[in-house]
């Protein structure tokens, strides 16, 4: 048996990449992060200079792009058209631009089919905004992953800090409420908590007992989903 598709969803700096990564550890499988393809085609979209509001344009940075996500030893590498570009897709200008990029329902689309593809064969632990709602519908076991807007700040900002690039508490509180207010208020699928998936709140927890708590319940629809011969 291949394995479950496991959805994670949820807004930014909810510990989503974190827990996805330590999941699929523990159950050995694969792990996509979709939020690294948007970063990448914001990231294509900077450097040949296609302004956000041309639609179209956007689109076709997204289906000419060519990116490819490997594991380095425990690390995960992105690569655009052949170039590394992790360090390059994680700062904070990247991320609002990516949540810009990723309003545009053409580049979505090109996105969602790679995503389909790439976790089709199940075994695979994938994060995004929309895995559970648009890209995963029938996953067998959704996670919507929550904390509360400060928890979340600060998060990030430790990462930031703990990176060699401190900005501000505020400023970050600031970019997280931007994001959030982006990614749940676009029409083309906005964030959102499927009805089937498990609501967790972090806000409290630590990432270990998250990842713990998901590999758990999907332990549990293995099981399940093999009692029934599927
Ligand atoms: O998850 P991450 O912060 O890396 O994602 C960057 C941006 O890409 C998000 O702010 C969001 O706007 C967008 N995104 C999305 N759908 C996904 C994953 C990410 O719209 N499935």
């Amino acid at each position: 048996m291949a394995g479950l598709i496991i959805a994670i969803d949820g807004p930014v700096g909810s510990g989503k990449s974190t827990v996805a990564r330590r999941v699929a550890e523990l159950l050995g499988y694969l792990h996509l992060d979709s939020g690294a393809m948007y970063r990448a085609v914001a990231l294509r979209a900077m450097r040949a200079g296609v302004p956000l509001d041309d639609a179209a344009g956007l689109e076709r940075v997204a289906r000419e792009a060519r990116i490819e996500m490997e594991m380095n030893g425990a690390e995960r590498r992105v690569s655009l058209d052949g170039e590394d570009v992790t360090e390059r897709l994680r700062g904070p200008e990247m991320s609002l631009y990516a949540s810009r990029v990723a309003v545009v329902p053409g580049v979505r689309r090109v996105l969602v089919t790679h995503q389909q593809r790439m976790g089709a064969a199940g075994g695979i632990v994938v994060e995004g905004r929309d895995i559970g709602t648009v890209v995963f519908p029938h996953a067998g076991l959704k996670i919507y992953l929550d904390a509360e807007l400060e928890v979340r700040a600060r998060r990030r900002w430790m990462e930031y800090e703990q990176k060699g690039t401190p900005t501000d508490l505020s400023r970050m509180v600031e970019e997280v409420r931007e994001r959030d207010h982006r990614d749940r208020d676009r029409t083309a699928s906005p964030l959102r908590r499927a009805g089937d998936a498990v609501y967790v709140d972090c806000s409290a927890m630590e990432a270990e007992e998250v990842a713990r708590l998901v590999a758990m319940l999907a332990r549990e629809r293995e099981g399940a989903s093999a009692a029934k011969g599927d």
